[in-house]
């Protein structure tokens, strides 16, 4: 028996493309996940809000690449230290303030959160369209969730469980729930199929 993606569709996300800033804000924060779109640098520069910066996130092991002159308008930080930078970001943002988030599923969730988190209004935060077709997953035996999985069968990382991946999004977890392929026979492995939106 293989299961059908596109006929269980019950909580996915859905997002629009978004290609103006919302005008007569007074801060905005772009933040994009390893590269910049042509979409959000041109959304930068055509800000006119008195405060604006563009970020874009590199994973803690990467290193900070500063050499090319059109990037100089974009300020490369690790997620470590972005997050931490993020309490201070935010002082400076009023109710009319936006932050703008790209790429992928995961890490637009994980932003997201965070935000929230530090008393941003969901008003606020707005999601470009994934860049990838990655998926956050949230395992149901060991509460683990496996980041950036790309098969509807993949494995915990933590408990190596294989999981079916379900379009069951969670916001609270920012990820979509799975349960295990092979409970019953663990040599019942099914088709391992490429996630698609
Ligand atoms: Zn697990």
């Amino acid at each position: 028996m293989e299961p059908d993606v596109s006929s269980r569709v019950v909580s996915r996300p859905i997002y629009d493309q978004v290609k103006s800033v919302v005008p007569l804000s007074d801060n905005n924060l772009f933040i994009c996940e390893g590269s910049v779109s042509e979409q959000q640098q041109s959304m930068y520069l055509h800000s006119e809000c008195p405060k604006k910066s563009l970020v874009c996130i590199i994973s803690d092991h990467q290193n900070i690449q500063t050499e090319s002159a059109a990037d100089s308008l974009v300020k490369c930080q690790k997620m470590g230290g972005f997050i931490d930078s993020l309490p201070q970001k935010l002082s400076f943002m009023t109710l009319s303030s936006r932050a703008y988030l790209e790429g992928s599923e995961g890490f637009l969730w994980r932003i997201y959160r965070v935000l929230l988190e530090l008393g941003m209004d969901p008003q606020q935060i707005i999601m470009q369209p994934p860049v990838t077709n990655n998926r956050d997953i949230f395992c149901p035996h060991c509460f683990t969730i496996t980041e950036g999985v790309n098969k509807t069968v993949s494995e915990c990382r933590q408990c190596e469980r294989l999981l079916y991946v379900s379009d069951h999004f969670s916001k609270r977890h920012g990820a979509y729930f799975s349960y295990q392929v092979n409970a019953e026979d663990p040599n019942d492995i099914p088709e391992i199929k490429e996630l698609r939106r």
